[in-house]
């Protein structure tokens, strides 16, 4: 189903069901003003794939609406989420379909989307979405996951080279969600993140990035990058500029898509990258990722590589099935293995199909494979 969920005073709103052979529809709902029927049917399609790589039972669908929430007041907010639950309630359900958070929702819009659900179903169905709160119902490393998932995915594709994180040199691109932690975990793991960016420019941190203080800048204070560099003696910042041109061994592009072109891939090239990790959903542009395989340069697509975020969704899925509720550690330990899975799975299927350390196509066979088994098991061709 791609269906508009109706118009409210000015602003329309979208739901897409791509396929559900392996469980029910996910994916996130967005609130952007670039939002239109085209994009979420595009984000849905691939939704399926990187769901059918985690390996857990879900879905793929994608939804949202091009109302934009910057600088709507708590209420606005609010009594929009409710008027969007108001229509989409008919469609979702724990064992139908489960959406969660993207751009523009966050806690605050599933906490205001899941008390319209229970008001208008009189159900306290805490499957029906991911990505709440912790105290009803959501699930510990969600907000981690999908930085740490890559961090994890990189290393088990060092594993698989004979090579590990030491004292390896990583540039991770912006400083939101998937940056952070994804710099929080290559440190935990042995490498060192020396520089990250905002749409205003980059930093440069010989001294390895203080965590602390990028969480206290971009986190706390949601200030600019440059407040960074400020506050620490050992770094520089740089206004606009490419943040790949700074050397490194391991690239994390995870700020937004086509971030990193043809261009800045040659230059990271040459500057002995070995390892990129997309973090972010298609930040490399295809001419990127030919200069990558031409160099040698191992590449991990988004698809496989970002899927962490999801994975823990459907463990919040999990643990409200059971009425349970997970540690961080065993929630974590479970986060790890499943990303090392979603490697094994692209580079066993990389190699079966004549493609060896071709991720990209293992990645893209892989989910294919997984999703039209389960279809024509169904019977539904
Ligand atoms: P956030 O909004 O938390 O952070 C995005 C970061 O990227 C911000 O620092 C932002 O800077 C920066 N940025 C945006 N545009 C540019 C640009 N043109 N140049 C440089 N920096 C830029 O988003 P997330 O971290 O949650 O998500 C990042 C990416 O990862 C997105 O593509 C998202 O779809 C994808 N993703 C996220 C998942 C998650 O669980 N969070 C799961 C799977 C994929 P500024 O503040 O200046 O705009």
């Amino acid at each position: 189903m791609a269906g508009r969920l109706g118009r409210g005073a000015d602003q329309p709103g979208f739901r897409v069901e791509f396929n559900s052979a392996l469980g029910p529809y996910k994916g996130g709902l967005r609130f952007h003003p670039s939002v239109n029927l085209g994009i979420v049917k595009f984000l849905g399609f691939e939704q399926v794939f990187k769901n059918a790589l985690t390996g857990m039972p879900i879905g793929g669908g994608k939804g949202g609406s091009d109302f934009d929430p910057k600088g709507r007041s708590d209420a606005e907010i609010m009594r929009f989420c409710q008027s969007f639950m108001t229509e989409l309630y008919r469609h979702i359900g724990e064992y139908t379909d489960v959406p969660a958070g993207d751009i523009g929702v966050g806690a605050r819009e599933i906490g205001y989307l899941f008390g319209q659900y229970k008001r208008i179903t009189n159900r306290y169905e805490s499957g029906v979405l991911t990505g709440k709160g912790l105290g009803w119902g959501g699930a510990l490393v969600r907000t981690e996951a999908t930085g740490y998932g890559a961090a994890f995915f990189a290393q088990a594709m060092m594993d698989t080279a004979g090579d590990s994180f030491d004292g390896k040199r990583a540039v991770v691109s912006g400083s939101g969600n998937v940056a952070v932690y994804g710099i929080e975990k290559i440190h935990q793991l042995g490498g060192m993140a020396v520089a990250c960016s905002d749409s205003s420019g980059y930093v440069v941190d010989e001294k390895g990035i203080d965590l602390d203080l990028l969480k206290q800048v971009k986190e706390v204070e949601r200030g600019r990058i440059e407040l960074y560099a400020e506050r620490r003696g050992s770094a520089r910042f740089v206004a606009g500029g490419s943040v790949w041109d700074v050397p490194c061994e391991v690239a994390v592009p995870s700020a937004t898509q086509n971030e990193l072109d043809g261009d800045a891939a040659k230059v990271l090239a040459a500057n002995g990258c070995r390892y990129v990790v997309e973090g972010a959903n298609m930040p490399s542009t295809p001419e990127a990722v030919d200069v990558f395989r031409a160099a040698g340069v191992a590449f991990a697509p988004g698809k496989a590589a970002n899927a962490g975020g999801v994975a823990t969704s459907a463990l919040e899925m999990q643990q409200n099935a059971s009425r349970d509720r997970w540690t961080f550690e065993h929630s974590e330990a479970k986060l790890e293995e499943i990303m090392r899975g979603i490697h094994t799975r692209c580079h066993q299927t990389a190699e079966e199909y004549g493609a060896p350390g071709d991720l990209v196509l293992g990645a893209n066979v892989a989910g294919f494979l997984e999703v039209a088994e389960a279809v024509h098991a169904h019977g539904l061709i």
